[in-house]
């Protein structure tokens, strides 16, 4: 069979995002509901991967797309640029995940010094609108496909409008442009602006695939951590025009508001326009209620349809639409973006609705949306300078230092600070500061503007169009009303939940999403909502969520935030402060009877401490890690000591604990004396801390100790100390599993060995990706890894969600043979990644009994460990 790379509208369906990405798969679905879409036809995102492979497009796909525009053309009584009646397309990107903005797409295609007095015959005689597409043909065609620099036709049209709008400019005058604009393809490329409508199609397509690869593209790629192999599908689709005059127009809308989840009509319009004019905020736009007193025909089929696509995809969808002379036509449809506290109000209400069920709604939403929501928010008892207010496009409190420009944003924030990016209007081109910026203020563009789908997309804080502020990006200021002036590095807060502008900075408190956690009453519809999905993901999911907390104050809050206990209690912050004192005696002990007696003086601190984990922890597990790190992480600084030890003042423990420092230094302390290696080379270190925990846990009626050793890599090891240990729990007469970290690769390679000496084990992934890889942690991050996300080696960093393949597998290995060798072993992760939402998937994938991650965590773990129980990752919510 001859592979098909084209699909029309009517062959395609919405589960065909693969292939023909979202935008094609959508058009074909709608034009199958029966609704308005203008025809047209998808080339597949596998045409793109051959192009992108292989620099060449495949055998047969000219002929193929010819058919297609064959059929098109035939179907339309005209054809493509057709002299004295043309058809004219638009050639649009369309990848699987939607990128706002991020691909190029082309419209008014077919256009030339002909066909434009075709298209105004028309329109009957309308030479204005003939004009008005044909500058717009070459200035999006110059721009994308030739890779003139856009400004060059922004200032001519500037100039030209002389500060009049865009619709005021008449036949003439946009004539006129046409030439100015022709002159400059000419003069930036050195040929003519291709005349023939087939070749402008043709350039066209490939610009689009070309601009899957672009900066911006790739960027937004790894932010959105969307693989970078799917390549672009292609839509061509024919032309239907908002800019024939004031019955005509275009517009973007949602069947809900994205930003709080509230039913009901929300969009943006505007007359005499054409698509992008909308979201790129060229006139001010009006509220889509208004198109009612304007063309009440189009607004009531328009709700119709919008109603008609909820019901179908049982979801939010955004849609951009298109009124040519009274007849409306459907340009795009998809579930659309939405920030977190929509995804949970907007899930629930679909429930309520009868559309989905409450096991639907839990897959809905994600553990990022939880997280976001427990960030804080202003504190509404502070005293604070409001200078503005715009729309409430993406929640959140930000403060940071003012800047102005996309670099700027990105040059600040590399040195550690927190900046808001400010801007008229944001563009494809401010990406980079986007994510740089702790969040986004702009004076233009609605609800749908650019700035406002991004941070959306992206989870961060938005006040967009804030019309009141004037702001420059020449001098790096905005003015608010009163005469306030705000340069550049001056601090302002903005509020993203309600719109608000403050200067300075404005203290923040807890979410209301947190202080539900805490314990206090669900008292919103936001609220509510967590609420009812958390209450559903527990009752779902099998794995367990326990933390990671070394303090009673940590393991109080864990357990308020939902944890089952404890799985990393590290000790060795119990070594710190005055206690160090303590460590010295205990490294510069000569003889047996001077160690043990700094250990003596250890126990009963040690002790104490469990006592309160164990209290707060009220007979829930604590999973207790025996000291873990070198020694001479606790001594004083080498350099310091060298220098003291040099002067007058040095005592002899100064010079003493010199020596001792320059014993110990290791050239890799991460793989030198540390962990279990320490407890068998430190006499009565393991035992001092085994006592202290047998002796609290017999004061805390009910505490459910369990001891784990650090860094095994042989059975022997554990053996060695697992047989001290059992004999103090036993003299002690308490009981307490004993187990291991699984954190180095041999320790997985061996976990049938080792499961025979241990009753648990957790996986320390931090370590084990660490040591997996040959990566040092804390000196990799920083150094090179950016270099691996731009040469594709991984998409986001191992250390941030764990490595399936490498990490993963090893886990596999000692999930099995440790299991085999005890069967009911208990098994669990305590690295970093036990609150990532994908490696939370796959422990539960891998059948693991819990998950242990920081208490602030506990929340999205529980979350995702109930979405991986009730579905797989459904990839396409994102
Ligand atoms: P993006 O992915 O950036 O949204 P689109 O391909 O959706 O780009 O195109 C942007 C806008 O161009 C659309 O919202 C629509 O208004 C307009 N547009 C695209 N194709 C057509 C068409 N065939 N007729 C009229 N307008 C179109
Ligand atoms: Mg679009
Ligand atoms: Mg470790």
């Amino acid at each position: 069979m001859v592979a098909k790379y084209v699909y029309d509208f009517t062959e395609g369906n919405r589960n065909l995002k693969d292939l023909l990405g979202g935008k094609g798969a959508n058009l074909a679905e709608m034009t199958n509901l029966g609704l308005p879409v203008p025809p047209g036809f998808t080339i597949t995102s596998d045409a793109c991967r051959h192009y992108l492979a292989e620099g060449v497009v495949p055998d047969g796909l000219e002929q193929e797309v010819a058919e297609h525009l064959d059929a098109l053309e035939s179907q339309m009584g005209r054809t493509l640029g057709q002299a004295d009646d043309p058809l004219l397309v638009s050639v649009r990107s369309g990848a699987k995940f939607s990128m706002p903005g991020m691909m190029e797409t082309v419209l008014n295609i077919g256009l030339n010094d002909e066909s434009v007095h075709g298209l105004a015959k028309q329109a009957g005689g309308n030479d204005r609108f003939a004009w008005d597409s044909y500058r717009r043909l070459i200035q999006m065609f110059g721009k994308t496909v030739l890779g003139i620099d856009g400004d060059r036709f922004e200032e001519a049209l500037e100039a030209l409008k002389d500060r009049r709008q865009d619709t005021d400019l008449d036949a003439n005058e946009l004539q006129q442009l046409v030439e100015t604009f022709k002159g400059i393809v000419r003069e930036e490329t050195g040929k003519d602006f291709p005349a023939d409508p087939r070749e402008q199609m043709r350039l066209a397509v490939m610009a689009v695939f070309d601009s899957w690869n672009a900066p911006r593209a790739i960027l937004y790629r790894r932010q959105e951590r969307i693989p970078a192999d799917l390549g672009t599908a292609v839509n061509i689709v024919a032309m239907v025009f908002g800019n024939v005059g004031n019955d005509s127009g275009t517009g973007v809308a949602f069947t809900r508001d994205p930003g709080t989840g509230r039913q009901g009509l929300y969009g943006d319009y505007l007359q005499n326009a054409q698509g992008e004019d909308v979201v790129a905020g060229i006139r001010n736009t009006i509220p889509l209620e208004e198109l009612e007193r304007i063309d009440k025909h189009s607004y009531d089929e328009l709700l119709t349809i919008m109603e008609t696509l909820e019901n179908h995809y049982k979801d939010l969808c955004d849609i951009e639409f298109t009124i040519e002379r009274g007849k409306l036509w459907m340009l795009q449809t998809r579930v659309g973006k939405r920030t977190a506290a929509a995804a949970f109000c907007i899930a629930t209400q679909l429930v309520d609705q009868g559309l989905i069920t409450l096991d639907e709604a839990v897959t809905r939403v994600t553990g990022d949306q939880l997280a976001q929501l427990m960030f804080p928010r202003f504190d509404a008892a502070a005293e604070k300078k409001k200078i503005a207010k715009g729309m409430n496009a993406s929640p959140g409190a930000a403060v940071g230092k003012a800047v102005f420009s996309s670099a700027r944003a990105v040059e600040l924030a590399e040195r550690g600070e927190d900046v808001i990016l400010v801007r008229r209007e944001t563009n494809p081109d401010d990406l980079a500061g986007m994510i740089a910026a702790r969040g986004i203020l702009t004076s233009r563009g609605g609800k749908t503007s650019h700035a406002a789908v991004v941070a959306r997309g992206m989870g961060k804080t938005c006040v967009c169009g804030a019309e009141e502020l004037e702001v420059s990006t020449a001098e790096r200021t905005f003015t608010a009303p009163g005469g306030v002036v705000v340069s550049e590095g001056d601090v302002i807060s903005i509020d993203g939940t309600s719109g608000q502008v403050f200067l300075g900075e404005v203290p923040v408190v807890d979410s209301a999403v947190v202080e539900y956690f805490e314990g206090a009453a669900p008292d919103d519809d936001l609220v509510r909502a967590v609420d009812r999905i958390m209450r559903h993901a527990d009752a779902a999911r099998r794995l367990g969520v326990r933390a990671n907390a070394d303090t009673p104050d940590d393991a109080a809050r864990a357990r308020r935030f939902g944890a089952q206990g404890i799985g990393l209690c590290r000790t060795e912050h119990m070594f710190l402060g005055e206690r160090r004192q303590l460590v010295e005696d205990l490294v510069l002990a000569t003889d047996d009877a001077e160690r043990q007696a700094a250990l003596d003086a250890l126990e009963p601190l040690q002790k104490a401490d469990f006592t309160q984990i164990f209290e707060a922890m009220g007979g829930d597990p604590v999973t207790i890690r025996l000291i873990d790190p070198p020694l001479h992480e606790f001594l004083p600084d080498i350099v310091e000591l060298s220098v003291k030890a040099a002067t007058e003042e040095a005592t002899e423990k100064d010079r003493k604990l010199l020596s001792a420092v320059k014993r110990l230094h290791e050239q890799n302390p991460m793989l030198g004396l540390r962990g279990v290696r320490l407890g068998l080379v430190i006499p009565g270190l393991f035992a001092m801390q085994v006592r202290a925990i047998a002796q609290a846990a017999k004061e805390v009626p009910g505490a459910t100790p369990e001891i784990m050793i650090p860094l095994v890599a042989a059975v022997q090891e554990l053996e060695a100390v697992r047989d001290e240990a059992a004999g103090i729990l036993a003299e002690a007469g308490v009981e307490a599993l004993i187990g291991t970290m699984i954190e180095v690769p041999r320790a997985a390679l061996t976990a049938g060995q080792i499961a025979e000496a241990a009753e648990f084990f957790s996986f320390g992934t931090n370590d084990l990706t660490q040591m997996a890889w040959g990566f040092s942690r804390d000196d990799v991050e920083a150094s090179f890894f950016s270099n691996y996300l731009d040469l594709g080696i991984f998409g986001v960093s191992p250390f941030e969600s764990l490595d399936r393949e490498g990490v993963g597998r090893l886990i596999e290995i000692a999930v099995r043979e440790g299991r085999a060798a005890r069967p009911g072993l208990h098994l669990g992760i305590c690295g970093e990644h036990g609150g990532d939402p994908d490696s939370v998937h796959f422990c539960h994938e891998v059948g693991l009994d819990y998950v242990s991650c920081s208490p602030f965590r506990i929340p999205v773990a529980r979350l995702e460990a109930g979405r991986a129980a009730l579905a797989e990752t459904d990839s396409d919510t994102r």
